[in-house]
């Protein structure tokens, strides 16, 4: 007797109570065993226990891989699923926030000025994102990621990610990628008043001079704004913030600092390891007497740069825009953007 491969005889002759889907039943009567006759029954009978427990598995694990595919930024764009809508993951979905009032009328564009910091990105994002739901602080998470040949200049990254945030945002953090806040009493909060310096002398791990602006600070739009942003003369590492800590008294604007905050310099972690993230603190020409001087200017109003990409990516499930920007430079002005 022949039988293709869907048939399963000896699943069918052990007992012929038991079929699963798709089985066959060949005969009932003695008189008719001889003669086959074949009825599909589709789910007729039990299942032996392993099948159905095979069957489950298969689905289980076929909607897992359906979830994963569909939810993930990153696997949309490089398994060429590129139609699908971005569909929330777990993680989003945990920290929706739109019709919720405890989260408040405002949101921050978190900027990151970027280059060649990988490894503390994968750590960055996922780590803040979680934070920020944690405290209730609406966001978008901007990588500004700086592609041209110049020395990197954070400043103009910075003003690039203002320029790049969006009418839904309406304050920015400007934020270090290798410094995570480590206690949940920190103020992420809309800064009204006046910019908030959350990484203040008396917290970061390293600096602690008093007019200290970097690491990490908040500002609403229209105060940045009033600043002009910050001044696109600074390639190379430092002196960007002590300069617009001189434009925040320029535009007469009070800055605040965190108080009430008992962990000290363990407030953050520094994920940097000098050794390996070399600082770029060489001092080319005219810069070593330029860097410490006003650019009265210059800021938003004099950035020149082009967007080369801008790409919705998850890391761990959290979200993030990476914008990818080549820089301009007037070698005329500042012939210090170059290495050599
Ligand atoms: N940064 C970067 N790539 C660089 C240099 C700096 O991404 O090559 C960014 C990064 O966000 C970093 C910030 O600029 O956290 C400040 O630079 P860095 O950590 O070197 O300075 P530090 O504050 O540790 O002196
Ligand atoms: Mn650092």
């Amino acid at each position: 007797m022949m039988y293709s491969s869907r048939r399963k005889p000896v699943l069918y002759f052990k007992d012929d109570r038991r079929s699963c889907f798709m089985c066959f039943k060949i005969s009932r009567s003695e008189s008719q065993r001889m003669q086959r006759h074949e009825e599909v029954h589709f789910l007729s009978r039990k299942c032996t226990v392993w099948k159905l427990f095979g069957f489950c598995m298969v689905f289980v694990l076929g909607s897992l891989l359906w979830v994963q595919l569909t939810c993930s930024g990153d696997m949309n764009q490089t398994v060429g699923y590129s139609h699908l809508p971005h569909q929330p993951c777990p993680i989003e979905r945990q920290s929706s926030s739109a019709d919720d009032p405890s989260w408040g009328p405002h949101k921050m564009a978190l900027i990151v000025p970027f280059r060649e910091r990988f490894e503390e990105l994968l750590i960055f994002v996922p780590y803040m994102h979680a934070f920020l739901n944690k405290k209730k602080i609406r966001h978008n998470i901007f990588i500004i990621n700086q592609v041209d040949r110049f020395r990197f200049n954070r400043a103009s990254l910075i003003n690039v990610g203002y320029m790049e945030s969006g009418n839904d945002t309406d304050y920015i953090a400007m934020h270090d990628v290798d410094l995570l806040p480590q206690n949940e009493d920190l103020d992420y909060g809309f800064p009204e008043e006046g910019p908030f310096h959350v990484a203040s002398p008396e917290l970061h791990p390293l600096y602690h001079y008093k007019t200290y602006v970097g690491g990490i600070l908040l500002l609403t739009k229209k105060h940045y704004q009033m600043c002009n942003g910050m001044s696109n003369r600074f390639w190379g590492w430092g002196r960007e913030d002590d300069e617009f800590f001189r434009r925040l008294k320029t535009a007469k604007l009070e800055l605040f600092r965190p108080t009430g905050i008992t962990t000290g310099t363990k407030t953050f972690r520094h994920i940097h390891d000098p050794a390996w993230r070399k600082r770029d603190q060489k001092r080319i020409a005219a810069q070593k007497q330029e860097q410490f001087k006003v650019d009265p200017e210059g800021g938003l109003t004099n950035l020149r740069y082009k967007v080369e990409s801008r790409k919705e990516v998850t890391i761990s499930g959290a979200p993030c825009t990476v914008i990818s920007v080549v820089l301009e430079c007037d070698l005329s002005q500042t012939p210090w953007c170059q290495s050599s």
